[in-house]
C-alpha cells in the first residue's frame, strides 16, 4: 500500500475509535492498540510531514502558542437562560406556553456546570471555536478545542456550514485527577470543575489545555445550511449521527411530566461525569421557537430550573484526621448515611480547625448536611437543640495521627501540617522532591515509578533509595532492564552530591535551595550544621530567625536524626564540596559595617567563608576583626568599647 493510503487508513481507523472512546464511551480496541497505532501514523507523520491533514488524531494533543485570543463575533447570539427557582415557576411556564400554542412539547436535559461555547464547520470541517463572551462577541480558541477530543475534526456529511453550541467542561475523574497532581506539585487547587474547566480553556499554549483532558456535551444547532429540522430533537438526532456528543434530553407533552423529569434527572446527578447546576426546559419545535422569539437577553422558549442544594440532617458519628501529600491534616466529619443529589453520603468536610470552631461542630452533634456545586459535601449548620449532654469542643490533635511527629500550624493560612520527615503519608511528594533536578537530582524516577515503589513497598524513605535492587526496580511497571540499571547509576551517583543539594532535598521549611547552599558553604559539614546553637544559625547572613528556628527544630526531631542516620549509613556525602581556598582564617570571626567600595557586603562575607572564617553580623566579644567601611556607625563604637581590632577595607584585602 502506498504511503498516503496508509496514512488515510490510519487516521480513519484511528478517528473511529477515538469517536467509540471519547464520544460514545464504549470502546472497542484496548488502550494499547490504540497508542501503537497512533504510533505507526506518527511515524509516518514524521517522514512525510506534507501529509498531515488536519483532522489527524496527533494534531489533537496542542503546541500553539497564542499572545491573545482573537475576538469572534457570533453569527448567532448565544443568549442566556431565565433561571427559575420552584415547581411553581415551572408550571407558571407551562401555562404561558400553552396558553399562545396549540400544542406544545418540552425537551428537557440536564443544565452542564461548565463554559458555552459555539463550534463552526465549513464543508464538514472544524474551522473555529469560540466561547460566549457576552453573547455576541466570544474569544477565539479554536486551538485549545481542537484538544477536546469528543469534538468531531471533521464531519461525515459535508454541508456548507454549520454552527453548534455546547457546553465544554472538566469531568469529575480528570478534575480529581489534575488536583491531586497539583497538590503533589505543590500548586493551588481549583475549586471546582467548573473553575478547572474555565482556566484550561482560556489557556494560551493548548499544549496544556490537552493535558486538561475537556470535554463537551452538545445541546443546541445554532446554524445550519443545506438542511433543515422541524423539531429540536431532530437537530440533536442528526448532530449524534455526525458524530457530536450530544446532550442527553427527553422529550414530553406535559408541564407535569416535565417537573417529573427535573426530579428524576436530580436523583441521577451522580451518574452522571459534569456537574449539574439545575435543567432545561425548551420547547420542542423551532417554529414555535421563532414565533415566541426572546427577550433582550433570553429566549421566552426555555427556562432553566436551578436546583437547590439540597440539604439534610444528619449526625456526626465521628471526626477522623487525614494527612495529605503534602502533610496538611484534614478533619472530616463521618455521619450517618443520609441519601443526597442522588449519592449516599457518609462523610462531610471540615476543612481545617477554624471553620469548625467558627461552627462548634461536635463529634454527637446534629447537623445540617449540603451538597451544593461541590462533590465533598458538607456541614452547613448544628441544631444545637439536639446537642447530646457531655461534648467538648473539637480541636485538631497535636501529633500527626499518621507518623506521631508534632505539627505546627502554617503562619499564614489555616492549615495545621505534620513535621514528621518519615511520614508514610508524605512520603511520595518527600521523595519527588528528595529526587528533583535542584536537590539531589535523580535523574529517570518520575512520580509513577516513586509510587509503584512505595506501593511495592521498596522504599519507606528517602534513605531507602540507596539499598534498592536494580531487579527490583526492573520489575516496575515501564522500567525494563536498562531504565533500572540508569535510575540505579543515577541514584548511586547522587551520593556524591554536595551538601547544599542534601539539605535542601531534606525538605526543611523554608530552606530552599539557596538557603542550603549558605549553610553548606556556612557550616562545611553536616556534624557541624547539627551542633549549631539558634545566635550562630541567625548570624549567618541569609538565613532569618525564622528559618534558623524550623531548622533546629527539624534537627531535633527523632525521624529526622533517624533519616540522617540512615543516609550516612548508605554512603551519602554529607560535606560541602564547594572548594575552600584555604583555612587561614579558620576560627576567626569579621563583622563587616560601613560601605566598602570594592565589593558588598556579600561577596566580601563569600571571600572570608572560603577561608575558613566566619562572617558575622553583630560585634561581641566573640568578633576578630571588624572590617569598617566609610560612615561605619554603632558597631564600629561597639569594636572601640571592646577593644576589638579595627581593619579597613585596605587592610582587609591585603590578608585577603
Ligand atoms: P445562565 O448562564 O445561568 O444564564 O445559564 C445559561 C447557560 O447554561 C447557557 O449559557 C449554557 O451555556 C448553559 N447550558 C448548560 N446546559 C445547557 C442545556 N442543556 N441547554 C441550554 N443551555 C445549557
Amino acid at each position: 500500500m502506498d504511503y498516503r493510503e496508509q496514512m488515510k487508513e490510519l487516521r480513519d481507523t484511528l478517528n473511529r475509535h477515538g469517536y467509540r472512546y471519547y464520544v460514545l464511551d464504549d470502546p472497542e480496541i484496548s488502550d494499547y492498540e490504540y497508542d501503537h497505532m497512533l504510533r505507526q501514523l506518527e511515524d509516518l507523520e514524521r517522514e512525510h510531514p506534507e501529509e498531515v491533514t488536519p483532522d489527524s488524531p496527533t494534531q489533537r494533543i496542542g503546541g500553539k502558542i497564542l499572545t491573545q485570543f482573537e475576538p469572534v463575533e457570533h453569527a448567532v447570539p448565544l443568549e442566556s437562560l431565565q433561571d427559575v427557582f420552584s415547581s411553581g415557576e415551572v408550571a407558571e411556564f407551562g401555562v404561558h406556553m400553552e396558553e399562545q400554542l396549540s400544542r406544545v412539547e418540552y425537551s428537557v436535559e440536564p443544565k452542564v456546570d461548565g463554559l458555552s461555547v459555539a463550534l463552526e464547520y465549513r464543508d464538514g470541517v472544524f474551522v473555529r471555536g469560540a466561547t460566549r463572551g457576552d453573547g455576541s462577541v466570544g474569544e477565539d480558541v479554536t486551538e485549545n478545542l481542537r484538544t477536546v477530543r469528543s469534538i468531531p475534526m471533521t464531519l461525515p456529511e459535508k454541508l456548507p456550514r454549520l454552527i453548534v453550541r455546547g457546553e465544554v467542561y472538566m469531568s469529575h475523574k480528570v478534575f480529581e485527577e489534575l488536583n491531586a497532581m497539583r497538590e503533589l506539585k505543590g500548586e493551588a487547587l481549583f475549586a471546582n470543575p467548573r473553575n478547572a474547566a474555565a482556566g484550561s480553556l482560556r489557556q494560551l499554549n493548548s499544549k496544556i489545555a490537552a493535558q486538561r483532558r475537556l470535554d463537551i456535551q452538545i445541546f443546541n444547532l445554532q446554524l445550519c445550511e443545506g438542511q433543515t429540522f422541524a423539531t429540536h430533537e431532530e437537530t440533536l438526532s442528526y448532530l449524534a449521527s455526525q458524530n457530536f456528543k450530544v446532550i442527553p434530553h427527553r422529550v414530553v407533552e406535559t408541564i407535569e411530566e416535565c417537573q417529573a423529569e427535573i426530579a428524576a434527572l436530580n436523583d441521577r446527578r451522580a451518574e452522571f461525569p459534569f456537574d449539574m447546576d439545575g435543567a432545561v426546559v425548551k420547547l420542542n419545535n423551532l417554529i414555535d421557537r421563532d414565533i415566541l422569539g426572546s427577550t433582550a437577553k433570553s429566549p421566552r422558549w426555555a427556562i432553566a430550573y436551578k436546583y437547590p442544594p439540597e440539604q439534610k440532617p444528619s449526625k456526626v458519628l465521628d471526626i477522623v484526621v487525614q494527612v495529605g501529600r503534602t502533610g496538611v491534616l484534614t478533619p472530616k466529619a463521618v455521619v450517618e448515611p443520609v441519601r443526597l443529589a442522588g449519592t449516599t453520603v457518609t462523610n462531610a468536610s471540615l476543612h481545617n480547625q477554624d471553620y469548625i470552631t467558627e461552627k462548634d461542630i461536635r463529634i454527637g452533634d446534629t447537623v445540617i448536611v449540603q451538597k451544593a456545586g461541590e462533590i465533598i459535601p458538607e456541614i452547613v449548620s448544628v441544631d444545637l437543640s439536639k446537642r447530646p449532654e457531655g461534648t467538648t469542643p473539637y480541636h485538631l490533635p497535636e501529633t500527626c495521627p499518621v507518623c506521631g511527629a508534632p505539627v505546627f500550624r502554617d503562619e499564614e493560612g489555616a492549615a495545621v501540617r505534620c513535621t514528621g520527615a518519615e511520614c508514610p503519608a508524605q512520603l511520595l511528594r518527600n521523595l519527588m522532591h528528595f529526587v528533583s533536578r535542584d536537590a539531589m537530582d535523580i535523574d529517570g524516577i518520575g512520580p509513577a515509578v516513586l509510587q509503584q515503589m512505595i506501593d511495592a513497598d521498596l522504599v519507606r524513605s528517602a534513605a531507602d533509595l540507596y539499598s534498592l535492587r536494580e531487579e527490583d526496580v526492573a520489575k516496575l511497571e515501564r522500567m525494563g532492564k536498562k531504565s533500572a540499571a540508569n535510575a540505579i547509576a543515577a541514584i548511586k551517583r547522587s551520593k556524591g552530591n554536595d551538601l547544599s543539594r542534601l539539605l535542601y532535598a531534606l525538605g526543611i521549611r523554608q530552606v530552599g535551595a539557596k538557603a542550603g547552599k549558605v549553610l553548606a558553604s556556612h557550616f562545611r559539614s553536616f556534624d557541624a550544621l547539627a551542633q549549631a546553637s539558634l545566635e550562630e544559625l541567625t548570624e549567618i547572613p541569609d538565613i532569618g530567625p525564622i528559618t534558623a528556628r524550623f531548622v533546629l527544630d527539624w534537627l531535633e526531631s527523632s525521624q529526622s536524626r533517624h533519616l540522617i542516620e540512615r543516609l550516612r549509613d548508605a554512603g551519602v556525602n554529607m560535606d560541602c564540596l564547594e572548594k575552600q581556598i584555604n583555612s587561614d582564617f579558620e576560627g576567626m570571626t569579621f563583622v563587616l559595617t560601613g560601605s566598602l567600595t570594592r565589593f558588598t557586603r556579600q561577596e566580601a562575607g563569600k571571600m572570608i567563608e572560603a577561608r575558613g572564617g566566619k562572617a558575622a553580623s553583630s560585634v561581641s566579644k566573640k568578633t576578630t576583626y571588624v572590617v569598617a567601611g566609610d560612615n561605619a556607625g554603632s558597631k564600629l563604637q561597639k569594636a572601640e568599647e571592646l577593644g576589638i581590632p579595627v581593619l579597613t577595607e585596605d587592610d582587609f584585602l591585603e590578608m585577603l
